[in-house]
């Protein structure tokens, strides 16, 4: 069969994680939190279920999801969105970008992509026969270079994809990113994919910019959160996209005859479970004791660590000192003989380029970083 993305093979997240699970290695690849979610939460999808909430909800979303997450979203970030109009609840994250792309992409269009980047985007554009035009963040702190994006645009330019904080490199945008961005994309129709799944996921008392905060970005934009990253149960594939309502209109003819709509009971108990915005509110202080935990565990490794996580689950570590190999060699490596898994971040570029560098996901258990570290301890040998 003609393959339409001949580039392409498994996914780096599937492939690590299989690894560990085959060697049982204490797996910190796929970002994914290995503790359990709050019982308040389950005890709300049993209530749910046993309500009667076990057939289809609205295309676009139970109502009263979409209610309080407008709510939300006015709070932090001072933005009045129509919960009818402007948010669709989608099967996780990366459903929700991918159905943003497919909503204006056409054979030939250019998306500027920011690398090193999440594996999905550059597949997604390449699936539609788009182009992606790879950019590279700035090494070491993978900030963003706004000459060198400047001088991607061409006229075939139809969007900029965005992710803060940033996967796989924790940058988290400042205020000054947005205005360039603004400024970039003043006097142009070009769109906006923000991958904003990270958003409580602020370290060292940064604060998450949004493109919903910017009035001249957000007309532009398709923004995707995800319940996964924000509620610790990526297994639900529940997410969802905000957009201006002429974007979400077309955003929502794609996704009707996708998945057309999502797991109901999850949404309602999502929705009485925002009630209480402490379970969202908490969570870089919580995410801020496992980073500097993991840090200070493997302080005495011979890694080299560039600056501590902004933002994100993961830190990014240099092995060089270790093994002067390619970093897929040393994840691989690793894993079998280790006994600890990881991702190779030559995997976020198209072209894989290889800085020697691992990504490390933090979100576990005190106790499974503890392990991790025991058994990195034979890299000092
Ligand atoms: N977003 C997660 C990560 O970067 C995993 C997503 C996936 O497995 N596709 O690890």
């Amino acid at each position: 069969m003609q393959s339409k993305l001949p580039q392409v093979a498994t996914n780096i997240f599937s492939v690590m994680s299989g690894l560990a699970k085959d060697y049982q290695a204490i797996n910190l690849s796929q970002g994914f939190p290995d503790f359990p979610i709050a019982d308040e939460l389950i005890d709300y999808v049993h209530q749910a279920m046993r309500d009667g909430h076990n057939q289809y909800a609205p295309m676009t979303g139970m109502p009263m999801l979409r209610e309080i997450l407008a709510e939300k979203i006015n709070k932090l970030y001072g933005r009045a969105i129509h919960p009818d109009e402007e948010i669709t609840i989608t099967p996780g994250g990366t459903y929700s970008i991918y159905t943003s792309l497919a909503t204006i992409l056409y054979p030939g269009d250019e998306v500027i992509v920011l690398e090193p980047a999440y594996d999905s985007y550059i597949a997604n554009i390449e699936s539609m026969q788009a182009q992606a035009v790879c950019v590279p963040l700035r090494f070491p702190d993978f900030s963003v270079d706004w000459e060198v994006v400047q001088q991607a645009i061409t006229v075939k330019t139809k969007a900029i994809v965005i992710n803060t904080p940033h996967n796989p490199c924790g940058y988290v945008w400042s205020k000054e990113d947005m205005v360039q961005l603004q400024h970039m994309l003043r006097d142009t129709s070009i769109y906006i994919i923000s991958d904003e799944v990270y958003e409580h996921i602020t370290l060292d008392g940064r604060k998450h910019e949004s493109v919903l905060a910017y009035p001249e970005l957000f007309e532009r934009s398709f923004v995707t959160f995800s319940f996964g990253k924000v509620f610790h149960t990526t297994g639900w594939k529940m997410g969802y996209c905000v957009a201006p309502k002429k974007c979400m209109l077309e955003f929502r003819k794609m996704h009707q005859f996708l998945s057309f709509s999502c797991n109901t009971p999850m949404q309602v108990a999502l929705a009485n479970y925002l009630q209480d915005e402490t379970a969202y509110l908490s969570l870089p202080d919580f995410f801020q004791r496992k980073r500097d935990l993991f840090l200070d565990l493997i302080s005495a490794l011979p890694f080299t660590i560039y600056n501590p996580t902004p933002g994100s689950y993961f830190q990014l570590a240099g092995f060089k000192a270790i093994q002067d190999v390619s970093d897929k060699e040393f994840a691989i490596w690793m894993t079998k003989e280790i006994g600890v898994a990881t991702i190779p971040v030559s995997a976020f570029y198209r072209n894989g380029k290889d800085d020697q560098l691992i990504r490390f996901c933090f979100a576990k258990k005190e106790e499974t970083l503890k392990a991790a570290a025991e058994k990195m301890k034979r890299l000092m040998l």
